[in-house]
Order: C-alpha cells, then structure tokens, then sequence
C-alpha cells in the first residue's frame, strides 16, 4: 500500500508492456487510468488507494461465489501446505474429473490444462486428428482464447476465408478459419456445402459473451448441431464463460444439446489459473497416452486449482436455489437499469443472460458482431467512468459482460442503481 493506482502504473509500464498482463486491463478504451487492486471481498473490491467498489468483473466470470469464499480459501490453504505441485497424479483431479462429468452428460472424459485458451486450442487439435480434416469454423465476435487458429476475424462478405486477426498468425494458419457471422445459419449453411468435407470442428459460445452477451436466437444451437452431425464436424461447445455459471451443466443442459466436446475453465478454478476439455470417450481417447495426440503441462491438475475448484463446484452442486436467485437478482438489476436508462432518454438494448449482462449503447437489437459494433462507444466510456467514480466497477470495454456473484446481496444492488442514477445525472 501507498502507492497509487496511477504510480504503479507508471512503474509497470517499465517492465510489463502497456503496464499488464492481459490487454483489458489497461483501460485503453475508456479513457483512464486503470485501477491497481489490493484486494477483494465479497462482492467487493478495492484499489490500490483504498477504495471499495462493487465488483461487477468478478476476474471476468471465475468468482461466481465473491471474493475469498472462506470455504474455496481455507481449501486452498490446506492443499498448500501438503504442496503445491508434485508432477504426478493426485486423487483431486480425479474427485474433478468426476464432478465435471457428472454435471455434463456429453462429458464422459476430461483432461485439465491451466487455461481456457489452452483447453480450446487442444479440443482444436485433437478435432483435427480425429477427424483427419483441417479447416475449422468460428464465428465472428466470439473468442475462444488466444492461440493462433482462433485469433482470426471474419473479413468482408458473409464467411470469407480467415485473415489475421493479430500480427504474428501465419496466413496459412489463419486461411484455415473460417468465420460465420453468430446468429447467421444461412451463413453456416453454405460455408458448410462449400467445405464440409475439409471442416474438422465448429466451435461456438452457446452464448457469446465476448462482444457483449450475445444471445443464440431460437433454434441456432440445434440447426448447429444438426448441420455438424450431417457432414461429420466435430461441435465444440466453449463454455469457458458459460459452464457453471448459467447452470450446473453448463448452456448446454439448459439447451439440451450434447456437443462432441466441450471447453470449460473460469468457474472450475475458482480462481486459480484452469481449463478443461472433455466429451465423447472415443474422442478423447485419441490423447496421449492412450492415443497419438500429444497434449501435456507441467502443472496441469495442480492441486491448488484443483482444491480450489473442487471445492466450488462443491458449493455451487448443493446450493439449490442459487442459480434461480442470480437470475432474479439480475433481471431485478436490468430492469431498473432500463428505466433509469430510459428516463435519461439514451438509446441502448440490454442482453442478458442469467447473471451475465451488457448494457449496449445502441438502440438497433445486437445479435452478432456488427450489430455489437454499432454502439456508442465514446458514450460507454462516459458511462463507466461515472459509475467507477460512483463506486462501480465493471468491465472498462462496451464488448464484455457484468457478472453478478451469490456474493452480492440485495443492499449491493440497490447501491448500484443509486450509483447509476447519480451518474447519469452527471452524464
Ligand atoms: C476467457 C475465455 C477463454 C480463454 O480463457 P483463458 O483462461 O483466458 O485462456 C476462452 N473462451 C471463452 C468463451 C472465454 O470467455
């Protein structure tokens, strides 16, 4: 402590480029400096001056429960103190594994990693080596980690072959994407007629929370579904966002549709770095060593992440009405955002689902990833700097969510909707 956010700032942009370790963080669309956290609880968390905010980021989906849950803490302390990595396999993982296919029945196999890009770029490769094809199909505005196959944007047209979305991905990796507008089937139809027998996967978020919450429209993931079982394409579900924060199994419990794979992370490390991929045994099988597809980590299963996320997923298994009162609570908060929203006469479209929500500046619905693009970012910006300085935090970029924890309570959400009021009046 003392020193300020914008001192270590300053000191971190010497040694860390742009000043972190991830580029959201460096507030760069918002037009301030970013805060430096000292710690969190609850559903609070406070700066490097000292100051509380409601914590509306929640790490970007992990704290589904708040900050320093006692229970995931004290399991993490105990994990600690009997080691904390020994390079071999301990009975956690498999207590993990067995949680996490249990609560999804198109999961019969995992294999943990330490990251939500790492569990997507290996579902990619083993797809690729189970089906012996190499093209894959994402859609446009959904973000599945940053390896290279998945860092490719849709250029011009309705699904042109991928161009880098990043300096630094090969062309001919990139040209093996393909992007789909989200919400757009007539799209996927005919890139599907056109390459089908080249596509070795289609990976989707069952709801897109990385240009803003994005809802499917009705029928989308079936039709997915459908055209992947017809031409042999391995769906993979990324429910690295969605897993166990929309329900305990995922969007695709509440959809009922059963991908071949399935990509989790976030939630399941309750807090500690991880990533899973699981679904059909014949697939995953293919894995080293029972089968050739290499895929290893060092510290993959760490017994900290494991205790850590056991022990959530444990809470969050037996804590019957809790996705019911996150869903509740949400809506209530939503709704009263739309009045205050409406009341100041601004255009904006709210997406939500369950504990995840964008408030887009927009008055046109936002359905993909254009229609995300035509909010008023300069107007985003003013808002969040007038609610962070009402004692709000959340997401300093128009393209993602606010997530609410069990953690935030009915005071909290009513302190929100004051602080809101107080900043549009000063808008
Ligand atoms: C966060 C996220 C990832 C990447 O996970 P990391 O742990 O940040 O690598 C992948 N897919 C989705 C949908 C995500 O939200």
């Amino acid at each position: 402590m003392g020193n300020t956010s914008r001192e270590l700032m300053n000191r971190s942009c010497k040694v860390i480029p742009g000043g972190v370790n991830s580029p959201v963080r460096a507030f760069g669309s918002v037009g301030r400096a970013p805060l430096f956290i000292d710690r969190a609880s609850g559903s609070k968390i406070y700066d490097a001056e000292g100051r509380e905010y409601i914590d509306y980021v929640a790490s970007w989906g992990p704290m589904i429960l708040g900050h320093a849950y006692p229970a995931v803490t004290e399991a993490i302390y105990e994990a600690a103190c009997r080691g904390t990595s020994y390079g071999a396999t301990t009975e956690r993982e498999i207590i993990m594994a067995e949680m996490i296919v249990n609560a999804f029945p198109s999961i019969d196999m995992v294999r943990m990693v330490n990251s939500g890009t790492e569990a997507t770029m290996s579902a990619i490769r083993l797809a690729r080596a189970y089906t012996g094809r190499e093209r894959i199909i994402k859609f446009e505005g959904c973000y599945h980690g940053h390896a290279d196959p998945l860092l490719v944007r849709s250029g011009s047209g309705i699904a042109t072959l991928g161009i880098p979305g990043s300096p630094g991905v090969p062309k001919v990796l990139a040209e093996l994407t393909i992007t789909v507008p989200y919400n757009d089937v007539e799209a996927l139809k005919k890139v599907v007629n056109d390459y089908g027998s080249e596509i070795a996967c289609l990976i989707v978020e069952p709801v897109a929370g990385n240009m803003g919450i994005v809802l499917p429209v009705p029928h989308f993931l079936d039709t997915i579904r459908e055209i992947t079982r017809e031409k042999g394409i391995i769906l993979i579900f990324d429910e690295v966002i969605t897993g166990f924060r929309l329900a305990y199994g995922g969007m695709q419990t509440i959809a009922g549709i059963e991908p071949d794979l399935t990509c989790l992370g976030k939630i399941i490390g309750g807090g500690l770095p991880v990533g899973v991929f699981g679904g059909k045994r014949q697939i995953m099988e293919m894995l080293a060593p029972t089968g050739p597809v290499y895929q290893a980590g060092t510290l993959s299963g760490n017994p900290l992440a494991m205790a850590a996320g056991v022990a959530t997923l444990k809470i969050l298994r037996s804590w019957s009405n809790l996705y019911h009162s996150l869903d509740v609570k949400t809506n209530h908060l939503c709704n009263e955002l739309k009045s205050l929203l409406e009341k100041k006469g601004l255009p904006f479209k709210i997406n939500r689902a369950g504990s995840l929500f964008t408030i887009f500046f927009t008055s046109a619905e936002v359905k993909d990833f254009r229609s995300a693009q035509k909010a008023d970012t300069g107007l985003f910006s003013k808002f969040f700097r007038g609610i962070l300085s009402e004692g709000i935090y959340s997401a300093p970029s128009q393209f993602e969510s606010s997530f609410l924890s069990a953690a935030h309570s009915d005071d909290d959400i009513e302190r929100t909707i004051d602080a809101v009021s107080i900043a549009l009046k000063n808008l």
